[in-house]
């Protein structure tokens, strides 16, 4: 069996390994038109902040590593096209302009997304970045350095550019975060917790700029160095816009089926509409778990690494089904870490559902542990249907690493559990770790009282 996959990010180092695991007697073909194999974007701030030191570090394989498996690797090498009929893909080769044509038995698309650009003037001014693939991560590093920039702009207020706002403010640069949502990180918390960690981060010169539209881009000598907004003008030398993204499939257009967004229509084994073709990653939609599997956008590793296995299995014939997901993420803005996942009381109207939400805080630990470890305040938000009492979402927050409960919650949710599930549900305790009553059987507990 020949298998083809193109892309080497999550989605396709996933599949890759799948088949390996499953047929390491299939022939594997694994194509990536950068220049790099298998750059992992997840960990580029660790990588802009010092703490990764080499860029190429950031990545779970090598081409040499792949090979030595058995594995075809092809980089700077594009897939531009798919005959789906003839089972065949066109391949140019930019390292020295040459095309060929593949056979496959079976092809696994993980194309992924390139960011998104505002269609505003001056969008083509230099120092206009954006945060994704190893490329931007070298530019914006150079950035973190250079003595030239002083005021650091960044669009758009979700966990990327919080990490771009949060990278370059640890660099002393003063950065202004717009975002046209009328809070930082809206579609991951609600305005309590939002408010803590705005406050947080203006305490570390990050202004908050929420609530406002781009209008244009002022430059100089071809460079930015204005962003002007339907209420004020920042002063900028550089620019990294983080407003969303756009899958890359035009290529796939008229060979197989993709919704009015490009996105790729795949079934729950991830297979497209045409025989022996599987798409998976941020060029695909997921099944929400909350609200019984609409079709979503949740861009994140954790969905690409998923569907790339299922389809892998899949397209050796191991029958599997992708799951339906919450869409749950966490991540760190200065001493606060935070987690979520499924409907939080601020989104919820787009999902056009009732629900009704509980905060509850607590201590990490029990009031009499004062060690050096620290026992600080955790703020946890439940958000349910006040009908049925089925968990749909939460939140958590503390400057103690508590993030791990969501992955709790996103089981819950999955697995339609209620608030009377949750209240009593069994978790330990140990007071160097957490409470008799863990925050999510006290955030449970609260919400039945709140609704009687
Ligand atoms: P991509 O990562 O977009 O990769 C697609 C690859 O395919 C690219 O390398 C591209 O060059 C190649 N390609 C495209 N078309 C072709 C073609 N025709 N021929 C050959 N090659 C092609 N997610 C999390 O879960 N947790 C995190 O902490 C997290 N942090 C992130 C931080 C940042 C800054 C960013 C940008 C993203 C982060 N994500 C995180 C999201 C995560 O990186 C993406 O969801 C994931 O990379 C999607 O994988 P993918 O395989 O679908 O596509």
């Amino acid at each position: 069996m020949k298998v083809i996959v193109v892309g080497s990010s999550h989605g396709g180092f996933e599949a890759v390994r799948e088949i390996l695991a499953d047929r390491p007697d299939a022939e594997i073909q694994w194509y990536e038109k950068g220049d790099f194999l298998s750059f992992l974007s997840c960990g580029m701030q660790l990588y802009l902040e010092g703490i990764v030191k080499n860029v190429n570090d950031v990545s779970y394989a090598t081409p040499e590593g792949m090979r030595a498996q058995g594995v075809s690797v092809f980089t700077e090498t594009e897939v531009t096209a798919v005959d789906a009929k003839q089972h065949s893909v066109y391949i140019v080769d930019h390292k020295n302009g040459q095309k060929r044509e593949e056979q496959y038995d079976k092809l696994i698309l993980s194309p992924g997304a390139t960011p998104a650009t505002l269609p505003v003037a001056g969008n083509d001014l230099k120092n206009i970045y954006a945060m994704r693939g190893r490329d931007w991560a070298i530019k914006l590093k150079e950035r973190t350095v250079d003595p030239e920039i002083n005021n650091v702009v960044v669009i758009g207020a979700g966990y990327i550019g919080i990490e771009a706002a949060e990278t370059f403010a640890k660099a002393g640069k003063h950065v202004t975060v717009v975002d046209m949502l009328p809070r930082l990180l809206a579609k991951y918390l609600d305005e309590e917790l939002t408010d803590i960690v705005t406050k947080e981060m203006e305490k570390h010169d990050i202004k908050a700029a929420p609530g406002q539209a781009i209008k244009k881009f002022v430059g100089k000598d071809g460079h930015v160095t204005q962003v002007i907004t339907d209420q004020a003008t920042y002063p900028a030398d550089l620019v990294i816009v983080a407003t969303g993204i756009k899958p890359n499939t035009k290529w796939l257009s008229g060979i197989v089926d993709l919704d009015d967004h490009g996105m790729i229509k795949v079934d729950d084994q991830q297979r497209t509409s045409a025989d022996d073709i599987y798409a998976v990653g941020d060029a695909t939609l997921v099944k929400f778990a909350p609200t019984n599997g609409t079709k979503s956008p949740i861009a994140l590793a954790t969905n690409a690494r998923r569907q790339g296995r299922i389809a892998g299995k899949n397209a050796v014939g191991n029958a599997a089904k992708t799951p339906l997901v919450s869409g749950s993420s966490a991540l760190s803005v200065f001493k606060y870490k935070f987690a979520s996942t499924g409907i939080k009381e601020g989104t919820a109207a787009q999902f056009n559902l009732e629900t009704k939400s509980t905060l509850v805080t607590d201590t990490f630990r029990p009031s009499f542990v004062t060690d050096e470890n620290g026992n600080d305040k955790v703020w946890f938000k439940l958000t349910y249907d006040p009908q049925t009492t089925r968990i749909l979402g939460a939140q958590i927050l503390s400057t103690q690493d508590v993030t791990q409960n969501i992955n709790t919650i996103s089981l819950a949710i999955q697995a339609k559990l209620t608030l009377s599930d949750l209240a009593y549900a069994d978790f330990f305790f140990q007071p160097g770790f957490d409470r008799p009553w863990n925050i999510m059987n006290v955030g449970a507990q609260q919400a039945l009282r709140d609704l009687e």
